[in-house]
């Protein structure tokens, strides 16, 4: 557009009229609304100038992906980009069972499958299901079939090298992630913050979304960043 040649991360708002448009380069921040194009440098960014702006013309997680790449610690992300997405890897549930007063449940966090079945927590390696299995009275508990689904999860899983692209969504779900930035949006009445993050294993750069409420239920939700 401009004919720069440093990599980009870019963010569109088509929606809205005037559509937004925000950009984020080596050289700065520029947020584009029709005609009216404000820029401010990285530094600039990162100390709060644009935000409110940025956060009226999109919304509090395009806010917290901007300021993590705009962070000194993230000028090699802007110089070098970061990967796109792995495509063809299967998604995976990583959540079984549970509810109110359930009797089981089990997650599936990175490579380790934990739970508790009638009040007897386990956390085991995938190495350690495949080659023996849940422990037996969780087995009695789930039952085969559902021991069947959670196994099957784990297989597919398994030869990956990391969990990117698998349908995880929340950082414990991905694991061996290293945090950028963690934002609480000042103004959610209920709990709401973005965590970015990256793939220890591929480099691949989230936004991590929670929000919700302890007395009812949270909604995590992944979204990857990916340079242009
Ligand atoms: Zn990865």
């Amino acid at each position: 557009m401009t004919g720069d040649a440093d990599t980009r991360f870019e963010w569109k708002q088509p929606y809205t009229q005037p559509p937004g448009l925000l950009v984020l380069q080596a050289s700065g921040v520029t947020l584009t609304r029709g005609d009216d194009v404000q820029r401010v440098c990285a530094a600039e960014f990162a100390a709060g100038a644009l935000n409110d702006e940025v956060l009226a013309a999109f919304d509090f997680r395009t806010l917290v992906e901007a300021l993590a790449l705009a962070l000194p610690a993230s000028v090699a992300l802007l110089e070098r980009g970061v990967p796109a997405a792995n495509v063809g890897r299967p998604r995976v549930p990583r959540v079984f069972g549970g509810g109110r007063g359930a009797a089981w449940v089990v997650f599936i966090l990175g490579r380790r499958v934990s739970g508790r079945a009638l009040d007897q927590p386990f956390d085991i390696s995938f190495e350690e299901l495949l080659q023996l299995g849940l422990p037996a009275a969780a087995s009695a508990c789930l039952g085969e079939e559902q021991v069947a689904t959670i196994t099957r999860a784990v297989q597919q899983l398994t030869p990956l090298p990391c969990m990117c692209d698998t349908g995880c969504e929340t950082q414990d779900q991905h694991g061996r992630t290293t945090s950028l930035i963690r934002r609480d949006h000042p103004h959610a009445n209920v709990e709401f913050h973005v965590t970015v993050a990256q793939c220890d294993v591929c480099g691949s750069l989230w936004s991590w979304e929670v929000t919700g409420d302890s007395h009812y239920s949270y909604q995590c939700d992944a979204r990857r960043i990916v340079s242009a």
